[in-house]
């Protein structure tokens, strides 16, 4: 897409600190880091949402996306969280489907969300909306 910020990275149109590139996927350093090494894993082809891209080419982008983990844990950091804000309510900005690879340390003090429990009755309500077959 011509007017999208990781599309122009992809062609080099703009430039990245690359962590990884193959045929079909690219991993390049975010440019606002949640903490450093924090990497993003993008397929090259040009897809919002996780739901539209073919499943043999997401299978190829969460490969890479397992090589960026492991490089993480390996050279850098003691374990890292996987993010993907999918659709603009869930946070999304970049409209470009991306996974965010984002080294952990002891006591960095990175908070994720806050959970509660279920209200009676309302996880079966949930599940009749929500269930695979
Ligand atoms: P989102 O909120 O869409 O899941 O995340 C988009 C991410 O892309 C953000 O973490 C942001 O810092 C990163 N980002 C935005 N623009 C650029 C850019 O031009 N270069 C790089 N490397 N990262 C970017
Ligand atoms: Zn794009």
């Amino acid at each position: 897409m011509s007017d999208c910020i990781f599309c122009k990275i992809i062609k080099k149109e703009l430039p990245s600190y690359k962590v990884y590139e193959d045929e079909n996927t690219l991993a390049f350093l975010d440019i606002a880091p949640v903490n450093h090494g924090h990497s993003l894993v993008v397929p090259k082809e040009h897809y919002q949402h996780i739901e539209e891209i073919p499943p043999e080419l997401l299978a190829k982008v969460i490969l890479v996306v397992q090589k960026v983990g492991q490089s993480i844990k390996k050279n850098l950091a003691s374990g890292y969280n996987l993010q993907l804000n999918n659709d603009s309510v869930a946070g999304q900005v970049v409209p470009h489907l991306h996974f965010h690879v984002i080294p952990r340390h002891e006591g960095d003090g990175l908070k994720l969300w806050s959970q509660a429990e279920y209200p009676e009755g309302k996880a079966e309500e949930v599940l009749n909306k929500i269930k695979i077959n």
